[in-house]
């Protein structure tokens, strides 16, 4: 079953069947040493407007499905559509027009912007690379995007290092807006700021999404920031999504024991609301000897024999709610 947005909405991106396993290369040789299973045949669409928040622990495979669907990474099975077309085994030749319809934020707005470059040609590079604008126009449309994302045309000038933790992501997003793309993967675009300022990038993030339509596949391990930003939810454990349905669903009437436990991990700020917390016990398990049957069956406080021989299929157990659980 496939994590599906809205079915009667045309999907910006529309991901089927994902695969992406690393061999591992061992000694002076490089002789094969087993596969990283990181993303394992994972499925899901998003419509235009629209966000899917993907969340999970370090190292289940989110960052990996967004670089995936970027074609950073090649894939190594399923099949990935843009706008209804796939993408999957263009050339790079052939990749071009779509490149410039899908952006990446990072998470570390510093280390992703070239400190020796000034602001305004960190933002302007993508047009001149891509030959989208030229001239006069590439400042006059840097100043419209400083503009758009909160920052002053006077700062188009300055270094990285002249601008605070949330200017740089900032400009970041100014540099993803430059071609005017339909798809923004933001991964892990808050994770790094002060609080404070994550709320402020979200909410600027939201206004663009709603002034230009724009589909974001939104990665994090913090589903407070999640909860702020998706439409829809997408819950991953060890290369596999366990549980997909909207965001109100998903935080009132969630299924999957993992959820619950992610969940359940969340602190309240209320102090007059108690709530029983429960902490995940173990790690994650490695993604090179994933656990047999139910991924998640090490750690699950439910867990009985059938989970450990046979994996569980993700279902739509309720409208709208897929979960992969022999317990739904
Ligand atoms: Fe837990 Fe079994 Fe459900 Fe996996 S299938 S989440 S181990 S109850």
């Amino acid at each position: 079953m496939t994590a599906m947005a809205d079915a009667s909405a045309p999907a910006m991106l529309a991901v089927r069947d994902l695969k992406k396993h690393f061999p591992i290369r061992k000694g002076l040789l490089q002789r094969a040493g087993g596969t990283v299973f990181a993303v394992d045949g994972v499925s899901f669409s998003i419509a235009a407007g629209e966000t899917l928040g993907l969340v999970g622990e370090s190292g289940c495979g989110k960052s990996t499905v967004g670089r995936t669907v970027l074609r950073l990474i090649e894939p190594t099975a399923g099949h990935i559509e843009i706008d209804g077309r796939d993408i999957t085994h263009l050339s790079k030749t052939e990749l071009r027009p779509y490149r410039r319809q899908m952006q990446i934020i990072f998470q570390d707005p510093f280390s992703s912007l070239d400190p020796r470059m000034s602001a305004g040609d960190i933002v302007a590079e993508p047009m001149r690379v891509h030959g989208t604008a030229r001239g006069g126009d590439v400042r006059k449309r840097v100043a419209e995007l400083f503009d758009r994302v909160g920052l002053r045309k006077a700062q188009m000038d300055n270094y990285p290092h002249q601008f605070s933790g949330g200017q740089r992501q900032r400009i970041g997003i100014a540099r993803a807006l430059a071609l005017q793309p339909k798809l923004i993967v933001g991964d892990e675009p808050v994770s790094a700021l002060d609080v404070s300022i994550q709320a402020q990038v979200l909410n600027l993030m939201m206004d663009l999404q709603r002034d230009m339509g724009l589909a974001y596949l939104f990665i994090s391990h913090n589903l407070a920031v999640v909860e702020h930003i998706s439409h829809h939810i997408a819950v991953m454990y060890l290369g596999r999504i366990v549980e997909y349905t909207d965001k109100r669903t998903l935080f009132t009437k969630a299924l999957h024991p993992y959820t619950e436990s992610l969940l359940l991990a969340v602190p309240v700020p209320d102090p007059k609301v108690k709530r029983q917390m429960r902490v995940l016990q173990g790690d994650v398990p490695s993604p090179i000897t994933p656990p047999s049957g139910c991924h998640f069956h090490t750690r699950c406080p439910y867990v009985f024999d059938r989970c450990r021989s046979e994996t569980p299929l993700l279902r739509e157990v309720k409208p709208g709610q897929l979960v992969a659980c022999h317990l739904r």
